[in-house]
């Protein structure tokens, strides 16, 4: 054993050519049509539509949905591939994508096929969008604690309540509402949350104001309050009182998208300060010539070269269907979110006062940056969920005694 993997095998990325060729045609699609307009977005909160359209035509919202529901298949690296891509060139897009995904993958895993016929295509083709409401005024990282509730009158159930931050609802087709269903047992404070497709609009959903944010912007978190909305039960997804355990599923996938989304800007603050240092004098030398520029720059290398190993190992373990991928997912976003701060910082730094200029393009990736370190399971979260993950993958592998562990988490 090489603690906490079963062996040096397990720590092995295996690439295929397919996933380089993607990174390339997505690196110089993005270049060529998105890069131009992105500071637009971040000045203007707003990401155009026909960008959104470009986006869909080239296929990139169907990168994760299989064939058969109009998507381009493709395994958990290519996504991540995608998401560090798109964020390497403009953040919100990898918000709207992103979250996509959120209303997608509780549909792909527990989803009936009637669902995924209808939701999925649309979505893969890049002509609705998702948008997926746990948060509350209550509760963020507390998501067992939500009080938004779904009460059952016929073969319909009737949802009211209030979500908060609830990235792109103003622009989403169809929304994956959890909603309290019955009272959870002292012991089980998970139980009793169901989830629900709610489509746009559906009487009663109100679309409320977007928070006024100062990083990610052109993808927006908005209020979305439910006043006696009706659904089918059809639109029930997954088992009745079984929300939570497909919020958590659904965010052990997603959070490894947003180290991806770390990545990626990190990546895009690096490039810049590399050829900056290269370029700029001062006291008659290169920037690059002094030490302390170099030392920056190689630990800046060194981390960001460290983080992306942590996310490909976490996606390509998930694609492996290896139950450790949950906490290397852990462990991935919460490193790279908090190196990808101090590299942006760091790049600043090099710039010097430029550096603050908002067309040198950096200083926009501190303020998003800082959003990957909140949302889909703050970082304090990811350290506990990285823990007990491991704690419960040792214990069924009989390496730690199931009693322990069991009363750790
Ligand atoms: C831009 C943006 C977009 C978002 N998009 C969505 C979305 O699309 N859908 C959605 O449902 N939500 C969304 N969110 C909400 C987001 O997921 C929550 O903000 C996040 O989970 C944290 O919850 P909170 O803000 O209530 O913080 P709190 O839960 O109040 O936590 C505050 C602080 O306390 C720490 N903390 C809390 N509990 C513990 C503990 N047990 N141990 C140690 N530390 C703890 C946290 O780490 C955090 O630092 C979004 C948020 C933002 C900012």
């Amino acid at each position: 054993m090489v603690f906490p993997l079963d062996s040096l095998q397990d720590y092995q990325l295996i690439f295929k050519p397919e996933h380089e060729m993607l990174r390339k045609s997505i690196r110089e699609f993005l270049e060529r049509e998105v890069a131009p307009h992105a500071l637009e977005f971040d000045e203007r909160d707003e990401v155009p539509r026909d960008i959104l359209r470009k986006l869909g035509e080239q296929g990139l919202f169907g990168i994760g949905i299989p064939e058969e529901y109009s998507g381009q298949g493709g395994d958990m690296v290519s996504a991540v591939i995608l998401m560090e891509e798109l964020s390497r060139v403009a953040p919100p897009l990898a918000v709207i994508r992103g979250t996509n995904d959120l209303f997608a993958i509780p549909l792909m895993l527990f989803g009936t096929e009637e669902q995924r016929r209808k939701y999925l295509p649309p979505l893969a083709r890049g002509e609705a969008f998702g948008a997926h409401a746990m948060t509350e005024p209550c509760c963020g990282s507390d998501v067992a604690g939500i009080q938004t509730r779904a009460v059952k009158k016929g073969e319909r159930w009737v949802i009211n309540g209030r979500k908060i931050f609830i990235s792109n609802a103003d622009i989403a087709d169809y929304i994956m509402v959890f909603a309290r269903t019955a009272e959870p047992p002292a012991n089980r404070r998970w139980y009793g949350i169901t989830a629900f497709i709610v489509e746009k609009d559906t009487p009663g959903l109100k679309i409320g104001a977007k928070f006024e944010k100062r990083g990610l912007r052109g993808s927006h978190a908005v209020e979305v309050i439910l006043d006696n909305v009706e659904v089918p039960d059809e639109n029930r997804v997954g088992e009745l009182n079984m929300g939570f355990i497909i919020a958590m599923e659904t965010y052990d996938r997603t959070r490894i998208g947003v180290a991806a989304q770390a990545l990626g800007m990190a990546q895009a603050a690096l490039e810049k300060a590399f050829q900056y240092s290269l370029q700029r004098t001062a006291f008659g030398q290169y920037l690059a010539s002094f030490e302390a520029i170099q030392f920056a720059l190689v630990e800046m290398i060194a981390e960001l070269m460290t983080a992306r190993y942590l996310t490909y190992l976490a996606a390509y373990l998930a694609d492996q269907g290896k139950e450790e991928f949950k906490y290397v997912a852990s462990l991935a976003k919460f490193y790279a979110t908090e190196v990808a701060e101090r590299v942006v910082s760091r790049a600043i730094d090099i710039h010097g006062g430029v550096g603050v200029i908002h067309e040198t393009g950096i200083e926009r990736f501190l303020r998003d940056v800082k959003i990957t370190e909140i949302y889909e399971g703050a970082n304090n979260i990811q350290r506990i969920v990285a823990f007990r993950q491991l704690l419960r993958v040792l214990s069924r592998k009989g390496l730690v005694n199931p009693e322990v562990a069991r009363a750790i988490t």
